[in-house]
């Protein structure tokens, strides 16, 4: 038999499947039993899927459809979201992408209630959003650092559930996945930065001491899967030590989720036939 998903990734690493984060294995890859070299053949294949379908979703969003998709995208530093956003993102036209990072809010931003920002970037009719960190941001950082007092980060989680149950409403599929690195892998990526002329850019001294803050980051993460991962907007925590693995199961998500969509090519708005007609007419 030949190596690949034994579970469907979808099952495999739904947040409430794969128990506590703070006890998760980052060098795990629940539901795959293939390598390295599997992982990548499979990722080449499930791309042009999901190139295929991505085309479809496009087309519709062209013929009048309001439907989305919008990938939120976690993790702590160096946990490869940008690797994400390169690799999967990579393997679809990149004018069917709206991709979003979301840094220390602004001064502008921070006048603003914490899902201004959010609204404004929303992916458009046909097209697949991105989002590198994302609204969730307000209760990880924030509630680690105390930004804004308990009380307040404490009605965020409802106030999200409600934000996404309208997006879905409002014809957005929403998946979203928490990529999970180890303490000791993140020393390792954060070492390469910083032995890397090409990847200082990347280095925040910052980075440093939030590791001192590590346990308070993963109770924030239980808590949001706890709390926010509904079967319209489900959470999927995905180990990140292999990052040809992270790659293929988001991949996997991805795909996954758009064709539970059903797509079909639209509709002419014209006469076929007769278009042929004029056409062979003309000169
Ligand atoms: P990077 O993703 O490496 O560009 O870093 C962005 C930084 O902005 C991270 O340290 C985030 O935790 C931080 N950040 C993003 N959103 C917020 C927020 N709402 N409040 C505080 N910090 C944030
Ligand atoms: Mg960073």
């Amino acid at each position: 038999m030949s190596k690949g998903w034994f579970t469907p990734a979808a099952e495999a690493l739904r947040a409430s499947a794969v128990g506590p984060v703070a006890s998760f294995d980052p060098e795990s890859t629940p539901g795959f039993d293939g390598d390295k070299e599997s992982g990548s053949e499979l990722l080449a294949s499930r791309g042009q899927d999901l190139a295929d379908l991505q085309e479809l979703l496009y087309a519709n969003g062209r013929s009048g459809d309001h439907r989305s998709v919008l990938l939120v995208l976690q993790g702590m530093d160096t946990a490869g979201k940008g690797g994400i956003v390169r690799h999967v993102g990579g393997l679809v036209d990149p004018q069917g992408l709206s991709i979003k990072g979301f840094g220390k809010p602004t001064p502008e931003e921070l006048q603003h209630d914490f899902l201004w920002r959010i609204h404004k970037a929303l992916p458009p009719a046909g097209r697949i959003g991105i989002f590198d960190r994302s609204h969730y941001e307000d209760v990880l950082p924030v509630r680690v650092h105390n930004l804004v007092p308990k009380a307040e980060w404490e009605k965020r989680y409802d106030i999200i559930n409600q934000f996404e149950s309208e997006l879905v409403a409002g014809g957005t599929t929403i998946i979203k996945c928490c990529l999970v690195v180890s303490k000791d892998e993140q020393k390792a990526r954060l070492a390469e930065r910083l032995d890397r002329p090409d990847k200082y850019w990347k280095y925040n001294p910052g980075d440093i001491d939030e590791r001192a803050h590590w346990d308070a980051y993963l109770e924030a993460y239980q808590d949001i899967f706890e709390l926010t991962d509904k079967d319209s907007a489900p959470w999927f925590v995905i180990p990140a030590n292999r990052k040809w693995f992270a790659r293929l199961a988001v991949c996997e998500l991805l795909t996954t989720t758009l064709a539970g969509l059903e797509l079909d090519w639209p509709e002419a708005d014209f006469d076929v036939e007769a278009e042929k007609k004029r056409l062979a007419a003309s000169d």
